[in-house]
């Protein structure tokens, strides 16, 4: 089993309209500092409830995390290894970046930290676009970021959005050229998602342009050498994102920062647990709390049927699918059954397909996978019902 840290770093150069994380613009909220002591307050009050040592992965994610010196960085990481955390040899390291904020030398003095990996914010190499989203950096920076990454010779992965306003086929088929000319070892292409009601609604593709525009970018990237992975990560062979699949494969993971999110497979049927959304909140409780006193609505023991639910969800969007011994393992012959049965009912609508050791989502059920979830979703009285006798 593997297992990672996440950290979160709020602060960004502008607040995007469009954005849904917990995220200020750098001088909307306490400075940096005053940020980074309640971060360092949070490991070393923490850590002793954390179940696992040896780190596989980190993720500093945000916000933009590049905004911050190297020093502040190397900070958080000694702050870590000084409760006993143990950062493997091979282990992953990764920094989301946002073009205009990185130049060659910070990517030097990040990658002698132990940093291994970026994650660059592209969105989309239309200047026009970028504008109309709201996005400070233009596509000309974009490019130098990734030059330099290439010049550093590093691991790195492009973040692209699709389903933009007045977004067309073409221009997205553009920018996946432009991204490929760079030969990103990975690539996420995100959705975007906007509330319903807001201005960005408007002209945004048809919902067929925007199953068009998710057909085309995963022929054009399989076509090159890349592997669907998960529903939207695609990677060169062996370029996967560890980090992402501790959340897919049934993994613990430490979230520590504003609006972390954690989750331990252990004890019991496992449990998720997270920070406040607000500044004002997380400072405040970072002091008071430890894990297992946080307020009620922050702490989630999960049922074995709960459990089941998001073991199944989580390793369906992965394109190797859910592990049946793996189902067997954890839950009981009883439990896999119940998930065959299931799985078994999806076969005729062509979403799922089964080979002889996992359940997996077809292409179709890629793009439908929503659907297919509403049908993986167990109570407790189908488990009991399916006389389940491991009582753990
Ligand atoms: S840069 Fe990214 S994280 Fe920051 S506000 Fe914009 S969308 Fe949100």
């Amino acid at each position: 089993m593997a297992s990672g840290i996440y950290v979160h770093i709020p602060y960004c150069l502008q607040r995007c309209p469009y954005c849904d994380f917990a995220t200020y613009k750098f001088d909307e909220t306490i400075p940096v500092e005053k940020y980074l002591n309640a971060l360092h307050n949070e490991v070393q009050t923490r850590a002793s409830e954390v179940p696992f040592r040896e780190l596989d992965t980190i993720y500093f994610g945000g916000g933009t995390p590049s905004l911050l010196e190297p020093s502040q960085l190397s900070e958080i990481i000694s702050q870590i290894t000084r409760q006993g955390f143990k950062i493997k040899p091979d282990a992953e390291v990764t920094l989301e970046i946002n073009p205009g904020t990185i130049s060659e030398n910070k990517i030097k003095n990040f990658m002698s930290l132990g940093i291994n990996r970026f994650s660059v914010g592209a969105q989309t190499l239309s200047d026009r676009l970028l504008k109309l989203i709201g996005r400070k950096h233009s596509a000309n920076d974009t490019l130098e970021t990734l030059r330099q990454l290439k010049a550093a010779n590093v691991n790195f992965s492009v973040d692209v959005l699709f389903a933009l306003p007045t977004q067309t086929l073409n221009d997205l088929s553009l920018d996946l050229e432009t991204v490929l000319s760079f030969s990103p070892p990975h690539i996420s292409p995100y959705y975007l998602t906007i509330p319903t009601g807001h201005p960005l609604q408007i002209n945004r593709p048809s919902e067929n342009t925007e199953l068009e525009m998710f057909e085309l970018m995963t022929t054009k990237l399989v076509s090159r050498g890349y592997e669907q992975y998960e529903i939207s990560n695609f990677a060169l062979p062996g370029r996967h994102s560890r980090h992402n699949c501790l959340y897919w494969r049934d993994d613990s993971y430490w979230g520590i920062g504003l609006s972390a999110h954690s989750y331990f497979n252990s004890p019991g049927w496992g449990q998720r647990f997270w920070n406040p959304k607000t500044m004002e909140g997380y400072i405040e409780q970072v002091p008071k709390y430890s894990i297992k006193t946080l307020p009620e609505g922050q702490l989630e023991k999960l049922s074995k049927s709960e459990s089941l639910t998001d073991f199944c969800h989580t390793f369906l969007r992965t394109m190797n699918g859910i592990p049946k011994g793996a189902v067997r393992r954890k839950f009981g012959e009883n439990c896999e059954a119940l998930v065959a049965a299931r799985l078994t009912n999806l076969l005729p609508s062509g979403l799922v397909g089964e080979t002889n050791s996992h359940w997996q989502l077809s292409a179709s059920g890629r793009l439908l996978s929503n659907q297919v979830f509403s049908h993986i979703l167990f109570t407790s009285e189908c488990i009991d019902y399916n006389l389940s006798s491991d009582g753990r």
